[in-house]
């Protein structure tokens, strides 16, 4: 029913969680609709997503991994005044 490339961009919101194929359409569609320099500048975000974004090796909070010296914990794990004690555990953000 879709050209291809749409009906790839579907399948592909479609594995996003809570987004069904009828929300990945509506995301596919609306993108037919937006600028070039919109497309590009998704597009640019997109891919400095894994290089920029870490997950942090002790509590699993996203942090930017573009700063310094970061030894791949987030902010509040490598803050020396937070206590070691306790760590809240949350099962999603
Ligand atoms: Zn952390």
């Amino acid at each position: 029913m879709y050209p291809r490339l749409i009906q790839e961009l579907i399948e592909a919101f479609s594995r996003f969680p809570g987004i069904g194929p009828r929300a990945g359409a509506r995301f596919a569609l609306y993108l037919t609709k937006v600028s070039g320099q919109e497309i590009d500048g998704l597009v640019s975000v997109l891919s400095r997503l894994k290089g920029e974004v870490g997950v942090c090796s002790f509590c699993f909070n996203l942090f930017d991994a573009k700063e310094q010296d970061h030894g791949n914990r987030c902010g509040i794990c490598r803050n020396p005044g937070r206590s070691t004690v306790f760590l809240c555990v949350v099962e999603k953000e």
